[in-house]
């Protein structure tokens, strides 16, 4: 009989009211905290919560960790100013692929078989714990194309991912599928914030390949790849101009919150200043540092793949947005080395 994935809302509601009463533990508050939210963005498809306070009051909130991004901030920018330079995000037409629910578990199953022990054997452990009532596969939103939540003190993990009828489906999936992974190995790794999507992002890349070439898709992997680069690219011009807005908001911080806005619309279009306020940095940042890491992963895979998902078992059991620069130097990685010649590797390929 065909499996029927389904995350119920009861359940998450059940969840959320037996962590209410032990909110006083820090672990389970946090649990709390975040089904109270995924509960919050379900109701809403996915949005996220409004900020009705407004940018000056969002930048307060940046402010304590601007430094964090500082540190980041030449890498992301060296970027964003070098390869590919995109107006506005792409969305590729993509074949009409249709996979069921159950052929896409199973699939990516094997796909994480190829991959190694380490990856299929934490996938399995997941998949024999109620994964039907752990995966679902909502119909696509604007919002999102999935997620993967992770309850520390209970160890569900919920897979959501977008029921698209083309390759992003599968892949998409193995995406939230390697969040899983990293989780059932390491119950740390969920707190990783800026490195965290890096294992998700590599694998959904090798992932594309991998679909591409068992479905016989011609070159999707290749359009797929090129949408990902473009989302990237549009959130690291964001990145950069709340970067601008922090500098502004630094000399400015002693004034009342209408002045400050006066300064930060003086000097920034005000349509752009008012958009940015649903937006924290850490949302509009911590992508971008995965994604050079994946990158640059993906790249060695390509010539020496054993090494590759050594290191990337090595970052799910060690790494920490702390260490990772060093983790990855023992193995003469640093960012941006190939993401240029990535970038014009994939036009290239895609004849752009
Ligand atoms: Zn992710």
């Amino acid at each position: 009989m065909a499996k029927n994935y389904k995350i119920r809302m009861e359940y998450l509601k059940q969840l959320r009211d037996m962590f209410e009463n032990y909110v006083d533990d820090f672990m389970v508050a946090r649990d709390y905290l975040r089904i109270d939210m995924l509960i919050e963005r379900l109701e809403h498809d996915f949005q996220q919560e409004a900020n009705n306070d407004g940018i000056v009051e969002q930048l307060e909130e940046d402010y304590p960790y601007w430094g964090d991004f500082r540190k980041c901030h030449p890498k992301i920018k060296r970027f964003y100013n070098g390869g590919l330079y995109f107006r506005e995000a792409v969305t590729p037409n993509f074949k009409e692929v249709k996979l069921s629910d159950e052929d896409t578990v199973m699939l990516t199953r094997e796909f994480f078989s190829k991959q190694g022990e380490f990856f299929v054997k934490h996938f399995d452990d997941f998949l024999e714990d109620d994964s039907e009532e752990h995966i679902d596969f909502f119909e696509p939103t604007k919002y999102s194309s999935g997620e993967m939540v992770y309850m520390h003190t209970t160890g569900d993990k919920f897979i959501f991912a977008a029921n698209y009828a083309n390759i992003v489906k599968p892949t998409a999936f193995a995406h939230e599928a390697q969040h899983v992974i990293d989780n059932e190995a390491n119950p740390e790794f969920f707190e990783n914030n800026v490195i965290r999507e890096s294992t998700a992002m590599f694998m959904e890349l090798i992932a594309t390949d991998y679909f591409n070439e068992l479905l016989g898709l011609g070159n999707q992997n290749l359009l797929r790849q090129f949408e990902i680069l473009s989302i990237v690219k549009m959130d690291t011009r964001d990145a950069l101009i709340r970067d601008k807005m922090l500098r502004i908001y630094k000399k400015t911080n002693h004034l009342t919150p209408a002045h400050i806005y006066k300064r930060l619309t003086k000097r920034l279009s005000k349509d752009y200043v008012d958009c940015m306020a649903d937006y924290s940095m850490y949302q509009l940042y911590n992508y971008q540092i995965s994604y050079l890491i994946a990158i640059e992963l993906y790249t060695l895979y390509q010539v020496d793949r054993d090494k590759a998902l050594n290191i990337l078992i090595d970052i799910i059991l060690n790494g920490t947005p702390h260490n990772i620069f060093t983790l990855l130097a023992k193995y003469g990685i640093s960012l941006n080395k190939h993401s240029h010649q990535y970038e014009d590797e994939l036009c290239l390929k895609l004849g752009i």
